[in-house]
């Protein structure tokens, strides 16, 4: 299982550090969207920045890249239909991409949705999905539509499902909240919420999720199920059948949910 460790940045953002196989001085950040936190986290562990991958174009995921690449010439590896500060290398849905220094690759896959060229990392039992994925939610609609997300999520839904999922944010007692506005009465969903506040009271992270567990509580991977629909149908005032309007529809309601 990849070795990998949170560090926080701005309010709710997580960067993933990943340490490599070739050497566990070497790591690699996924989204560094400030550059102190890496550097900080770098000189307490006395590790070397040995790469850095970005999900997408978003000032919270890469505004760091800049800072952190005057003090270490690495790859930055980052979507090719993307702005990203000083990338060295485009990656596309389809391709592989090798951390040589890391002895690590990971698939690229495209998940337009949340951004119209947002990707995500896959490899060695992990899921780097930045925004498109979180846990018990998924990302706004800021550039594509509410067909595209409803397929990046099915791409990932349909990886394995012991898949650890790291997201880019710490959203998951909210999702939670609204989970249970669609599904009342999922008992895993409101076992989760119990279990997420305890974690979030000692003050660590309820991430990295699995796949596993969106399956059974994230209402986004859920929309072809019987009380999902229902509970779309009903906050829609209509009978709907088709997954992307169910979809649609629940994304919708969380954009309004408080
Ligand atoms: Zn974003």
């Amino acid at each position: 299982m990849l070795d990998v460790t949170p560090v926080r940045a701005f309010s709710d953002n997580y960067i993933w550090v990943i340490r490599g196989s070739v050497s566990p001085a070497r790591v690699a950040v996924v989204d560094p969207g400030e550059a102190q936190p890496v550097f900080d986290w770098l000189e307490a562990s006395g590790a070397e920045l040995a790469a850095i991958l970005v999900t997408h174009h978003h000032r919270d995921h890469c505004g760091g890249v800049t800072e952190l690449k005057r003090q270490y010439d690495v790859p930055v590896i980052g979507p090719a239909g993307e702005d990203i500060p000083l990338r060295t290398r485009a990656a596309r849905g389809g391709e592989r991409v090798a951390i040589e220094a890391l002895g690590l690759e990971f698939d690229v896959f495209d998940i337009p949705g949340h951004t119209r060229g947002h990707i995500a990392f896959y490899g060695h039992g992990a899921l780097f999905c930045g925004d498109t994925l979180f846990s018990a939610g998924c990302g706004r609609l800021f550039e594509g539509t509410a067909a595209q997300m409803a397929r990046s999520l099915g791409t990932l839904r349909n990886l394995r499902p012991e898949t650890h999922v790291y997201c880019g944010h710490e959203y998951t007692a909210n999702n939670l909240r609204f989970a249970l506005a669609v599904e009342p009465e999922n008992e895993r969903t409101q076992r989760y919420l119990v279990e997420s506040r305890t974690v979030l009271a000692q003050g660590r992270p309820t991430l990295p999720s699995t796949l596993a567990l969106e399956i059974e509580v994230n209402p986004f991977l859920r929309c072809e199920t019987a009380t999902v629909r229902r509970a779309a149908s009903q906050h829609a005032g209509q009978t709907l059948e088709d997954p992307i309007e169910i979809f649609a529809t629940i994304r919708r309601w969380k954009d309004e949910f408080r």
